[in-house]
């Protein structure tokens, strides 16, 4: 999809003033919509999702949900998530779409509006949790010694920045697995959400509701290639923590989520 870098974004043109473009981001314009992305591609989101190539008009006849019949009057629409062609009827809703940065809601099927939906959740609230940061006693590799510290997103959303005495990062995209850790003496195995490899999308098990008590990570330092482990333990505050980890829990959803599309 050809986009077109919006050159008229310091006026207010396409309704956005100046003042609401943040640093270090644009406007830029697409078949679908007016997008607010990173200025440098390097530091999109792990969560964005790239705007998905249209279904030809030529190939769509008819509305792929309801197969009404298209003509002068009944016009055909594009979900600005999938990319198919509905009529009117079946692709009416407007919804937020967060993960393709769009500025306004946009036009989406009836089975994206309700992904998009429940995204939307994650956006205002888990969101907003993972960047506010959590209290962990955090063990790094199978050492004996642990610290405890602050473990928070970073604002474009691609690092983990951990913070004690020490400070260290982790790459959103360098987790290979991901593993939410609940209370309870026998954890049953309802009780483990494991991601195994997130880097190829496979996704074992996700159930109960237990409350969250660490989390176990494997990733790869930058600049290695080895797999480091790296344990997080909720510190006092068990309950923002357990929070903090629901959230991460739900991301990793969307993360592997995207790596599967
Ligand atoms: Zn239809
Ligand atoms: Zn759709």
């Amino acid at each position: 999809m050809v986009e077109r870098i919006c050159t008229e974004q310091r006026r207010k043109c396409c309704g956005v003033k100046m003042s609401s473009v943040p640093e270090g981001k644009k406007l830029v314009r697409s078949l679908s919509g007016l997008r607010m992305v990173p200025e440098n591609g390097a530091f999109n989101s792990p969560f964005s999702l790239d705007e998905p190539q249209w279904v030809p008009d030529k190939e769509c006849p008819r509305c792929m949900q309801c197969d009404t019949k298209f003509d002068f009057i009944r016009r055909k629409h594009h979900c600005r998530r999938c990319g198919r062609c509905f009529c009117d009827k079946c692709c009416s809703k407007k919804v937020a779409l967060h993960r393709m940065c769009f500025v306004d809601p946009v036009r989406q099927c009836a089975e994206c509006s309700l992904v998009s939906q429940k995204e939307m959740e994650f956006y205002d609230k888990q969101l907003k949790v993972l960047l506010g940061g959590g209290t962990f006693v955090v063990t790094l590799g199978t050492s004996e010694k642990s610290e405890t510290m602050t473990c928070r997103l970073s604002n474009n959303h691609r690092y983990l920045f951990l913070d004690g005495e020490s400070h260290f990062e982790v790459e959103l995209s360098r987790i290979s697995s991901m593993q939410i850790l609940t209370d309870g003496a026998s954890p049953g195995e309802n009780d483990i959400h494991t991601y195994t490899s997130l880097l190829d999308s496979h996704y074992v098990s996700e159930g109960a509701t237990s409350r969250a008590s660490g989390m176990l990570l494997h990733y790869k330092p930058m600049g290695s290639q080895d797999t480091q482990q790296l344990r997080v333990e909720a510190a006092d505050d068990k309950k923002a923590a357990s929070l903090w980890l629901a959230a991460m829990h739900k991301a990793a959803k969307l993360l592997y989520e995207a790596r599967d599309q």
